[in-house]
């Protein structure tokens, strides 16, 4: 790594900023504890339809307790097993499929991916036409739009897209979001659509959730500070994928998506005297703590706490799990 100054044992040393919050946030407990709950209670198999978080440690750590990722109900055969549906939330058509197919169907979706859709459907309700700000093909996304019949919804990504937007009436127009999208994007192209459409009507309360904002607020905290920012998170992880980006714009000149210590490239770190440390909000603090070893292998680290906020949100388990445990 050709680091020049030495420490303890001859290892350089490193100084590991920790963002706080990081990792999972309430949304990814109770989905990850709705699949755990249903195997303790039901056995094994329980279907789970899409990844129920997007990270693949925990996604293999399920599996090998007897749960069986789907990707559509289809591939699932005629059974009185539990079927969950993923935190991204689904289009109403697949409970509806699962219906008709007597299905023991167990929704996961984060209350705040759920939030976004009943908004979605009181605009629609009111008459309004409604942008969905957020990243075309995410599950969240997909999940969001099929609350609707086609053409109720049209998805606006970027801020070209918002200048190019044309409503078939200004006068009733209503915008939600992706929960896990970069605060300072979203803003901005909410700025246009609000110069543009003067009338459009807002969420209430951010469609952007507090575990998105805290974990971003962090890393604009500590990324100005370090040479180098790990985001530990998949790359399917709209939420990591939004951290990686606010480290570059913080000013971190490298930042870097790693889904656990063996995926680091050492040889392009270099020389670094600092290291920020972050995780999206489906990653387990486990690969964080595997991660802060590695370096600890090659450095002297000493590790010091950024905290931006305090969280406390705590979901229950979705209905018919919580049934079943308040009868035992
Ligand atoms: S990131 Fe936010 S919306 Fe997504 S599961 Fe977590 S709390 Fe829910």
């Amino acid at each position: 790594m050709g680091a020049e100054n030495t420490g303890e044992n001859g290892k350089p040393p490193l100084t590991v900023l920790l963002c706080s919050p990081r990792g999972f946030c309430a949304g990814v407990v109770r989905a990850i504890d709705s699949v755990e709950q249903a195997l303790k209670r039901h056995g094994p198999p329980v279907y789970v339809r899409h990844e129920i978080v997007h990270n693949r440690y925990v996604v293999e750590s399920l599996k090998a307790k007897g749960a069986v990722f789907v990707e559509e109900l289809d591939e699932i055969p005629a059974t009185s097993a539990p079927v969950i549906f993923s935190a991204h939330g689904v289009p109403k058509s697949v409970p509806e499929a699962a219906g008709r197919r007597n299905l023991f169907a167990l929704d996961a979706t984060c209350p705040l991916v759920t939030k976004v859709h009943r908004e979605a459907e009181i605009h629609h309700r009111r008459g309004r036409e409604i942008v969905l700000i957020g990243h075309r093909g995410h599950p969240e996304v997909i999940g969001t739009m099929g609350q609707l019949p086609p053409g109720a919804v049209t998805l606006i990504e970027t801020l070209a897209d918002a200048a190019a937007f044309t409503p078939r009436d200004p006068a009733t127009l209503a915008y939600v979001t992706q929960t896990t999208l970069s605060l300072d994007d979203t803003a901005e192209i909410v700025v246009l659509l609000k110069q543009r459409f003067p009338a459009i009507v807002a969420p209430h309360k951010e469609d952007i959730c507090y575990a998105t904002t805290n974990r971003q607020e962090a890393v604009k905290r500590v990324a100005p500070r370090v040479d180098v920012m790990i985001v530990v998170g998949a790359p399917n992880s709209s939420n990591s994928q939004r951290l990686k980006e606010v480290a570059e714009r913080a000013g971190c000149r490298h930042a870097v998506l790693v889904q656990r210590a063996d995926d680091i490239d050492w040889a392009r770190f270099g020389v670094i005297n600092s290291l920020g440390i972050t995780a999206g909000a489906s990653a387990p603090e486990v690969l964080v703590e595997e991660i802060i070893v590695a370096f600890a292998n090659r450095y002297t680290v000493s590790v010091e706490t950024v905290a931006a906020a305090e969280e406390d949100v705590f979901f229950p388990l979705p209905r018919g799990l919580r049934e079943t445990t308040a009868a035992e």
